[in-house]
């Protein structure tokens, strides 16, 4: 007999699939140039020209059995290493290479973690508006996903809210920042507020509430906003983080989990983890890029193309009157849907070939998320049908 939940998850496409694959449906009769698609988050700068550079000079100078052979589990100590001098270069935070955990993307290193953390019955809290997936992953786990409301119009933390729903089972919150969909930045103070109300909890609970800071877009941040490196401000943090956006490599599979030496039952979390992406049949994330990111570690995006889209994006469209949180960070906007039914608009938007994503699937109905990692063109040509949209 087949598994319901894993059917049900592979027979249902994602809205914001189902959008893209609409767009390009549409491109073919109507020609590309013609359709907005603003679906997807797939980053349009390219990786920086190092990264391919490096690539080559890998395969040129190291042996060819090690370049494409499997490596440790937890990922080669050079990779490790650079990594943390990294982090300790930026944060003073004291990362040791035997606190990270090569994996292969955010998306597995969270299932790993999320299965690490809970047994059956336990508690996952996502702060909407948040990232989909989080409660598949969660749910995989066998751990009850929870969603605190949004904190509107500033999509920050409501701590409140969030007090009112930890309960003695939740094991983990998992936040995202920069964060997709809202595309804001947390601030330190609700870091801050959000480390002492996790504190006292566990206290009052007997046991740690773990934090999960899910961070593909940590180093996508405008304007020289702060992204705080979340650990230093609560010490039971797991970071996932990812080299997908920050440098563009998506489709490569690479990023890694940091589990501090602080953290409460810090050395038992580690092996849990490892033995949860074993579990889930990791075996080594990508070798080549292992080899590569150990080189490439200092590399940062060059930001002003999705800069220059921001600020196009969020003037015109404030000054015609749409509401939305200021953008900080990562690739993307999300607008209070005007009339109220994000739904309603978006399928108006997409009768005039503008693709947008209702923010239902984002714990936030009422509102839409715009991804700007498209060309500066398209959204100059796509000004019109907001402006439209919003007089109807
Ligand atoms: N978390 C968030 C918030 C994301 O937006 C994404 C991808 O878009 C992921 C995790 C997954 O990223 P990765 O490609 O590293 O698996």
């Amino acid at each position: 007999m087949l598994n319901p939940n894993a059917y049900a998850l592979g027979a249902n496409r994602s809205c914001i699939r189902e959008l893209f694959e609409y767009g390009n449906a549409r491109a073919a009769i109507v020609g590309r140039e013609n359709v907005y698609d603003y679906s997807l988050g797939n980053p349009s700068i390219p990786s920086p020209r190092e990264v391919n550079e490096t690539i080559c000079k890998v395969i040129a100078e190291m042996d060819s059995l090690a370049v494409h052979g499997y490596t440790s589990a937890i990922g080669d100590l050079a990779t490790r290493t650079a990594i943390a001098e990294d982090l300790n270069s930026r944060y003073n935070a004291g990362v040791k290479p035997e606190e990270l955990f090569i994996g292969s993307g955010a998306a597995p290193e969270l299932v790993a973690v999320l299965h690490a953390l809970t047994t059956p019955g336990s508690e996952i809290l996502a702060i909407a508006p948040y990232f989909p997936e989080y409660k598949p992953f969660a749910e995989s786990a066998g751990a009850i996903f929870k969603v605190v409301p949004p904190d509107i119009p500033d999509f920050q933390i409501n701590m409140e809210k969030l007090e009112a729903m930890l309960t003695p089972n939740t094991a983990a919150i998992i936040i995202n920042s920069p964060n997709n969909p809202s595309g804001v930045v947390y601030t330190r103070q609700t870091l801050q507020e959000l480390g002492q109300l996790l504190t006292k909890k566990s206290e009052q609970y007997g046991h740690p509430i773990y934090l999960i800071s899910d961070e593909p877009y940590r180093e996508l941040a405008y304007d020289g906003v702060e992204v705080p490196f979340v650990p230093t401000l609560y010490p039971n943090t797991v970071v996932c983080y990812s080299y997908s956006k920050s440098l563009s490599l998506p489709g490569e599979r690479i990023g890694y989990i940091y589990v501090p030496g602080q953290a409460a039952d810090s050395k038992a979390l580690y092996a849990a983890i490892a033995g949860a992406a074993r579990a889930c049949g990791h075996v080594c994330a990508p070798s080549l890029w292992q080899k590569v990111i150990a080189r490439c570690t200092h590399l940062r995006p060059d930001l002003n193309a999705y800069d220059r889209n921001r600020k196009l994006l969020y003037e015109k469209l404030t000054a015609m009157g749409y509401e939305m949180a200021k953008p900080d960070g990562a690739f993307y906007l999300f607008i209070k849907a005007p009339g109220g039914d994000a739904n309603a608009f978006s399928e108006k938007a997409k009768q005039k070939d503008l693709l947008l994503v209702p923010g239902d699937g984002f714990g936030c109905p009422g509102y839409f998320r715009i991804c700007y990692c498209v060309s500066y063109e398209m959204i100059q040509k796509s000004l019109p049908v907001f402006a439209e949209l919003i007089k109807e």
